[in-house]
C-alpha cells in the first residue's frame, strides 16, 4: 500500500504519519525531514532548499520532485510507503502520477483558523514527537526518549503565515485532484484528539 498524507501545515500530519507508518509497516518518507536534514548537513541541496523554507514557499519542483523520484527508486519501498509533505501542488502530483503507483491519500482536514496559534507553539524533538507550549508545563525534553525539545526555524508567526496562504494557494487543491482519481480519504477531525484522528484513519485504512 502506498499512500500519501494530506492536510494543511500544523494539520498533524507528523503526529499521524508516525503512528501510521508504525502499524502498516509503512516506509515514513517526509520530504520536510529530508529537507531540515540536508540544511543541517550544509549540503547544495540544504543551501538551495533553506532560502524558501525559512521564506514560507515551496522548493522548486524539479528539485522536490528529483528528491522524491530517487528515493523511490531504492529497494526498501517494497512494503509500501507514505509520502508526508509530497506533493504539495499539482505539477508535483502529476510529476509523481509518472513514476509511482499511489493506491490512497488521506486528507487530515483541520480548521484552518487554529493552525497559527498552534504552529507557533509547537515544540519538536529529533525522535518525530511534536508538542504544544501550553501543554508542556515548563519542561524542556521529550516525555518519549528524553531528547531536548527545539522550535522549528519556520514555525514563527511571519512563517506561518506565508506556509498557510502556500497551502490554501498551491496544496489544498490536490484534495480535488486525489477525490476526481476516487482515492481520497477525507478525515474531519473538529476537536478530536490525535489518537480519536488516528482511530478514523486506520479504520479507513483497514478497510484496504
Ligand atoms: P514540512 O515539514 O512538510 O512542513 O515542510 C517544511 C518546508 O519544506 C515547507 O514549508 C516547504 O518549504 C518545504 N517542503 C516540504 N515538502 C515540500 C514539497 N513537496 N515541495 C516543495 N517544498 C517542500
Amino acid at each position: 500500500m502506498n499512500i500519501i498524507l494530506l492536510g494543511a501545515p500544523g494539520a498533524g500530519k507528523g503526529t499521524q504519519a508516525s503512528k501510521i507508518a508504525e502499524k502498516y509497516n509503512l516506509l515514513h518518507i517526509s520530504t520536510g525531514d529530508i529537507f531540515r536534514a540536508n540544511i543541517k548537513g550544509g549540503t547544495p541541496i540544504g543551501k538551495v532548499a533553506k532560502s524558501y523554507i525559512d521564506a514560507g514557499k515551496l522548493v522548486p519542483d524539479e528539485v522536490t520532485c528529483d528528491i522524491v523520484k530517487d528515493r523511490l527508486s531504492k529497494d526498501d519501498i517494497q512494503n509500501g510507503y507514505m509520502l508526508d509533505g509530497f506533493p504539495r501542488n499539482v505539477f508535483q502530483a502529476t510529476e509523481l502520477d509518472k513514476f509511482a503507483k499511489i493506491d490512497l491519500c488521506v486528507n487530515i482536514d483541520v480548521d484552518l483558523n487554529l493552525l497559527q496559534d498552534r504552529i507557533c507553539g509547537r515544540r519538536v524533538c529529533a525522535c518525530g514527537e511534536s508538542y504544544h507550549v501550553s501543554t508542556l508545563n515548563g519542561a524542556t525534553t521529550c516525555a518519549k526518549c528524553g531528547g531536548e525539545l527545539y522550535q522549528r526555524a519556520d514555525d514563527n508567526a511571519e512563517t506561518v503565515k506565508a506556509r498557510l496562504d502556500t497551502y490554501q494557494n498551491q496544496t489544498a487543491p490536490l484534495i480535488e485532484y486525489y477525490s476526481k482519481q476516487g482515492k481520497l480519504i477525507n478525515i474531519v477531525c473538529g476537536t478530536k484528539t490525535p489518537n480519536e484522528v488516528f482511530e478514523l484513519i486506520a479504520a479507513e485504512l483497514d478497510k484496504y
